[in-house]
């Protein structure tokens, strides 16, 4: 029913342009240029998110969906004495899980520099607690690939305090179908949602009600959908389903989550999701996630006067290193065209 290789293209592209929350100028354009290739109107709004407006075929009531395509990432602390970065993290990646991975460092000139996020204690022949130091936000820094002596050198290089370092998401796309990278949190929903204004766009289909779309950033820092439409009625939330312990998700299925540490999500609206996947066979959980906030929780903390909810892929390792299955992909489509179409 959807284009795969859309989907597949897409995911290249939004994966491929960095934009941890707050870098948003570059990831504005890639969404602009797909969406306008697709025929939609598109509007950054003043804070910065991507508004798509669809009339529907009835004017009844304004239903909204958004995917957050804000990551997590770092930026530069302070220079060290010897050259190397201590940083601070956007947002809250597992930072583990960032030892060794490399990365690239954007000045506010625009110039790049290649680097690797490393342990303060680096190398097993030279450091008693190489395995054993702690890898937290103190104890990493960032070590940059050009010929540096001191902090000077640095400086020399146009690095200043405040500048990001964008992470490499190491994106993979396995011919057994798993989407393997960092940022599938909720870059996956990105694409999710283009991939379904590509099947409307193409097959000329209207949504039921007038109908908001959103591209949302800053989600990874707490805010990102404070600002929507005031004329919304109903917004469901496209934002990763969490995998592990007792939970019921797992990588090929849409989660339609109940509650999280915000609270329980409007009960009717969930019922509605939930019904409309058992009666259209689509592969879904339903499951509470004790540790997670979405964007809901941002507009009703900005007082918005709407019924919220939440679905998305279900990933696996978020904010380590992720993954999915196209199932999930696939099944979190099917369910937000038949919310928006049905
Ligand atoms: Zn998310």
């Amino acid at each position: 029913m959807f284009n795969q290789q859309f989907l597949k293209n897409t995911i290249k592209d939004i994966f491929g342009c960095d934009s941890p929350s707050g870098y948003y100028h570059n990831i504005n354009l890639k969404l602009k240029e797909i969406l306008t290739s697709l025929g939609y109107q598109v509007k950054f709004t003043n804070k910065g998110l991507v508004e798509v407006f669809i009339e529907g075929k009835s004017h009844e009531k304004t239903v909204a969906t958004s995917a957050h395509v804000d990551t997590l990432g770092l930026m530069v602390r302070s220079i060290n004495a010897d050259g190397t970065l201590r940083v601070t993290n956007i947002g809250g990646p597992l930072i583990p899980s960032l030892d060794g991975e490399y990365c690239k460092i954007v000045t506010r000139d625009n110039r790049v520099y290649h680097g690797t996020i490393l342990s303060t204690s680096p190398s097993v022949h030279v450091f008693e607690d190489a395995k054993s130091k702690p890898r937290d936000i103190n104890n990493i820094v960032v070590r940059i690939d050009e010929v540096i002596k001191s902090k000077a050198d640095v400086e020399a290089l146009g690095i200043n305090n405040g500048d990001y370092i964008m992470i490499d998401p190491k994106t993979v796309i396995t011919e057994s179908n798993f989407l393997k990278s960092r940022f599938i949190d909720d870059k996956g929903s990105v694409c999710v949602l283009l991939t379904v204004l590509e099947y409307m766009s193409k097959n000329k289909i209207k949504p039921s009600f007038d109908t908001y779309i959103y591209f949302v950033n800053y989600e990874e820092v707490g805010h990102g959908a404070a600002t929507v439409s005031d004329k919304i009625d109903e917004f469901v939330t496209v934002d990763m389903g969490c995998v592990g312990l007792d939970l019921a998700g797992n990588e090929h299925l849409v989660s339609i989550c109940a509650k999280d540490s915000g609270g329980p999500y409007n009960y009717e609206l969930t019922t509605r999701l939930i019904n409309l996947a058992k009666d259209n066979d689509i592969s879904y959980c339903v499951d509470i996630y004790p540790m997670y906030g979405s964007d809901v929780g941002a507009a009703y903390h900005a007082g918005k006067n709407l019924k919220g909810a939440l679905i998305g892929p279900c990933v696996a390792a978020s904010h380590g290193m992720e993954r999915t299955h196209f199932d999930a992909l696939n099944n979190t489509m099917k369910l937000i065209f038949l919310y928006l179409t049905k």
